[in-house]
């Protein structure tokens, strides 16, 4: 286990600004011994130490909450609310038992103060500054009413006044930042989301939403690296719709270009998570068949097939049915992408030829050719 996950981006950036206000206590903590050393404060030593101890504790704690996971289940998990409590007591503590640098002391809730940056708006932050002011107004009263001699009451009402203008000035500025954070956050976002819209776009067939030619060449690539790789076969099945001219010119383009859709929808819906179908152009698809020999390519095909021949399409007669040929082959060991697309072209043709709603096998050269009658025809 590390200090800082690496799996969980939000957890660590919260964990690392916890571990930058903890050193922001450990620089304290010197500082405050040299107080110590300059006879600046009203503790022994060991009084210090025991009183920073029980901050370290309550340090260890967030921690804790924010190691486990358990911060998640607060309204604000990076639990900025409660940490900037916490140290601005630490501070209110400190100054108490401080006399003459006293006012100097104030520049320690600054320290704390700027970390609403990461979270606060306007309102907020002005809610923290007077919860800033107050606390240090109580540190004041305890003084004037425990150690009167400390306190020279118009010092304390200037120092009061200058004090909540730099709060109040710190506010506005800091709040401002705060917006510009939550803008850029927000725009990345939509920068990201739009270049997922992008890249689906550029690798999606509009009308179909199966992949593109584009796309089905990179993958066809990709495979074909592999197999010249590591032998892994792959194979490939091209079809086209039959007679689909007399689709639209009986139904009209619109009509026609649901079916289309229809079959893209259907012809996914058999094939396994990784195949991949592509539009080939027109009504012709193009399934890659990673890992697939020959025979798992014809029984790929006859699935499709199959499917289709008993699909229904909604709007169309009951008698309307769509029907396919299909041409079929495996790629050949450091073939060209365009040697195996001829080939698979050339067995669709046949089975054109040959009355369609049929599918075709293309051996590699000089192996000769197959037909397969379609089982459902
Ligand atoms: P065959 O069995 O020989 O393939 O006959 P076919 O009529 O399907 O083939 P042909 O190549 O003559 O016609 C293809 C038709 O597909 C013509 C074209 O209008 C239609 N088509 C291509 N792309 C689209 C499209 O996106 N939407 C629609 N509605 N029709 C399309
Ligand atoms: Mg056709
Ligand atoms: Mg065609």
């Amino acid at each position: 286990m590390t200090m800082i996950p690496r799996d969980d981006p939000s957890q660590a950036v919260r964990i690392r600004r916890f571990f930058i206000a903890f050193t922001a206590y450990m620089i304290w903590l010197v500082l405050i011994v040299y107080c110590h050393y300059l006879d600046f404060i009203r503790l022994t030593i060991w009084q210090t130490g025991f009183l920073y101890s029980i901050f370290i504790v309550v340090n260890i704690a967030i921690y804790a909450l924010l190691r486990s996971g358990l911060n998640r289940k607060f309204a604000d998990p990076s639990l900025t609310v409660p940490q900037m409590v916490a140290a601005t007591i630490g501070t209110m503590v400190v100054i108490y038992f401080t006399d003459e640098i006293r006012a100097l002391m104030l520049l320690i809730y600054f320290m704390t103060f700027i970390f609403g940056v990461f979270r606060f708006n306007t309102r907020q932050y002005f809610s923290f500054a007077l919860f800033t002011l107050l606390s240090y107004s109580l540190v004041v009263l305890m003084l004037f009413y425990h150690h009167p001699e400390t306190v020279d009451a118009g010092i304390e009402i200037l120092q009061l006044l200058i004090f909540g203008t730099v709060l109040f000035w710190f506010s506005i500025i800091g709040s401002y930042i705060s917006s510009l954070r939550n803008r850029l956050s927000a725009s990345n976002h939509e920068l990201s989301h739009a270049i997922m819209t992008i890249e689906a776009l550029a690798t999606h067939d509009d009308l179909t939403q199966v992949y593109n030619r584009r796309h089905m060449f990179k993958v066809l690539q990709q495979v074909k690296s592999l197999a010249d790789r590591s032998g892994i076969p792959f194979s490939i099945a091209i079809f086209d719709l039959d007679h689909f001219k007399r689709v639209n010119d009986l139904f009209g383009h619109q009509k026609g270009d649901d079916v289309l859709k229809r079959v893209a929808r259907a012809v996914a819906g058999v094939l396994r998570e990784s195949d991949v179908l592509a539009r080939y152009g027109g009504e012709e698809f193009i399934v890659i068949m990673p890992s697939t020999e020959i025979a798992g390519a014809v029984d790929c095909a006859q699935r499709i097939h199959r499917n289709l021949y008993s699909l229904k399409f909604t709007g169309f007669p009951d008698t309307f049915q769509v029907t396919i040929s299909t041409g079929i082959t495996a790629y050949r060991s450091v073939e060209n992408i365009d040697d195996l697309i001829y080939r698979a072209d050339n067995a669709l043709y046949r089975a054109k030829a040959k009355g369609r709603n049929r599918m075709e096998i293309e051996f590699s050269e000089g192996h000769g050719q197959q037909e397969y009658s379609d089982g459902a025809a």
